[in-house]
């Protein structure tokens, strides 16, 4: 298997160095609903997982819970995005941080992402958290300032290690520099709480009340849990430029070792070429796709369509597009499988399922493995079983639930509407009985009128 490594900055044959690939992505922060950019890169950790589970891994996957620390700028200013929330909403950070992490969850299963095996949550690591900063204070890379203790960059030789050479601008946020830090990149280990209030969520430690920096509860959580070196550490590609950079400075100045192995990074989704980003006031939630009659798994099939190193731009369109694709996709295989009879696979199948599972597990080439199962049901050189028993082979890469046949509920409120359209039609009031369909239709149903009566089903956009 073979993945681009952002720490060497090019494409390398991946071999785990345990039996169990140490498997470590960047979570959410849990303050508001995740947008569907953030989806994109959970559906490529899912991806990723996926393949190396396809590829004969054992994968022990721990995904952390931001619920603390993450502040509103990247520069260690402004509040805790938590708290502004809580806030807004008027309700406690800590209800506002288990409300969002179930959420969260909830858009992973709908997304058909296996669940890591450890969700482990910031302000559940706060001691580690602190012993972890003594440590770095006792090797001197910690220095003391009036809002908290900083980690001094400039002692890390190659800090500037993931950025490569292509270096872009850095985010605008590091010019809004905090008062007295040493280097622009230098960042907050453990800020203090407010001298006149009292934060709600706050600790004890050696320097005083507070809680600890976002980049540290990362470095603390996958060394703890996973050991260190981990194999792939993951994360937007905005990490590459901040916070990543950060955790494995981190790492080096602790233990003199390299956090990961691999850092493994996945471009963003866009809206009209720029980054989708609750600060732009350009996000969608899965929700809100929902509502317009989306399905969850045509989102996933759109980001699966692109490979993840690409930025996406999205579109209704092409969400439509996808839509279509999965349902028809989906429509042909239920056909096969009536006609089924297991016989012996050929050898020409086998040689397909060895062709897709190269193409993924070349940097996870998932546009293409998708080009393949399109080959495949169209191809007359293979049987009706063996098309099944590839297109079920492939599925646990792509995780569209391509086999599953579940009818479609029809809410019930669409059921009275069609009942009472029925009611309107047999009476002769056509134009009573049009107004409705153009409301169940709004409500993303579609009516088509048989021999039998009438049938619902769910609008393809
Ligand atoms: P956050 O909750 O802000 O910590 O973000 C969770 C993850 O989503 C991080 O790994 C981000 O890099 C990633 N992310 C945020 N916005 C986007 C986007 N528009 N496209 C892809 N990934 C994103
Ligand atoms: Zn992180």
């Amino acid at each position: 298997m073979y993945l681009y490594n952002q720490l060497t900055h090019r494409i390398q044959k991946f071999r785990a160095s345990k039996k169990e690939v140490k498997f470590y992505s960047c979570g959410p922060t849990v303050y508001d609903y995740v947008h569907i950019g953030n989806l994109r890169y959970f559906v490529f950790v899912d991806l990723l997982k996926r393949t190396l589970l396809y590829h004969g891994y054992k994968v022990y996957h721990v995904m952390n819970i931001t619920d603390v620390g993450h502040l509103v700028s990247d520069a260690d200013t402004g509040e805790d995005k938590i708290v502004v929330s809580a806030r807004k909403k008027r309700k406690s950070a800590w209800e506002i941080a288990r409300f969002y992490e179930n959420e969260f969850k909830k858009d992973l299963k709908k997304l058909n992402c296996i669940f890591p095996q450890k969700f482990p949550r910031a302000t559940e690591y706060i001691k580690d958290q602190i012993e972890f900063i003594k440590i770095l204070e006792k090797k001197g890379f910690t220095y003391r300032l009036e809002d908290g203790i900083y980690f001094d960059t400039s002692k890390i030789k190659d800090y500037k290690r993931l950025w490569g050479k292509e270096i872009k601008i850095l985010p605008g946020a590091r010019v809004e520099m905090v008062p007295g830090k040493k280097n622009p990149t230098d960042f907050a280990l453990w800020k203090f709480s407010p001298k006149d209030k009292k934060r709600e969520m706050e600790w004890p430690s050696p320097w005083g009340k507070g809680f600890p920096g976002w980049h540290t509860e990362c470095v603390v959580m996958s060394s703890k849990i996973l050991g260190v070196p981990l194999d792939i550490h993951t994360g937007g590609e905005d990490h590459i430029w901040i916070h990543h950079p950060n955790e494995r400075a981190q790492a080096l100045a602790c233990f003199s070792k390299e956090l990961s192995r691999f850092w493994v990074h996945c471009a963003f989704l866009r809206q009209k070429k720029q980054k989708m980003a609750k600060s732009k006031g350009n996000i969608l939630t899965l929700k809100d796709i929902e509502k317009k009659g989306y399905h969850p798994l045509a989102l996933r099939y759109l980001f699966l369509n692109t490979h993840y190193q690409k930025p996406l731009d999205f579109s209704f369109t092409a969400l439509s597009f996808s839509q279509k694709t999965l349902f028809s996709l989906k429509e042909k295989i239920s056909h096969l499988k009536e006609k089924t009879k297991r016989k012996k696979i050929s050898k020409k199948a086998l040689m397909i399922k060895k062709e897709f599972k190269k193409i993924i597990g070349q940097n996870l080439n998932s546009p293409q493995a998708l080009a393949l199962l399109h080959k495949v049901l169209e191809a007359n050189f293979l049987e009706n079983y063996e098309k099944i028993f590839l297109i079920s082979d492939f599925d646990k890469v792509f995780g569209l639930n391509l086999l599953e046949k579940k009818e479609e509920k029809i809410p019930k409120k669409v059921l009275e509407l069609v009942k009472k359209r029925e009611k309107y039609r047999q009476e002769k009031k056509f134009e009573e009985a049009d107004k409705i369909r153009e409301k169940i239709k709004k409500m993303g149903y579609e009516i088509q009128d048989t021999k039998e009566g009438p049938v619902v089903k769910k609008r393809i956009l």
